[in-house]
């Protein structure tokens, strides 16, 4: 993985953690609605430095960050 720098601390943050800089949000967030107001977002990033993807989710029982490798 050649993932620079910014993204490898991207990784380590928690849902309120902000995206940094160099990452460009890509798309629309998708919307999932659940019961009982456990709907939840995700939004996919690409950083413009290493071109590594991410995808932020505000589902409590996922990563915050998601890195995805290639
Ligand atoms: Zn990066």
């Amino acid at each position: 993985m050649n993932s620079c720098g910014m993204c490898k601390e991207q990784a380590k943050k928690t849902h309120r953690g902000n995206a940094h800089e160099y990452l460009a949000a890509m798309d629309e967030p998708r919307v999932f609605r659940g019961q009982q107001g456990r709907g939840y977002r995700e939004q996919d990033y690409r950083c413009e430095v290493c071109r590594a993807k991410f995808t932020w989710s505000s589902n409590r029982n996922d990563l915050a960050w998601t890195l995805w490798e290639g």
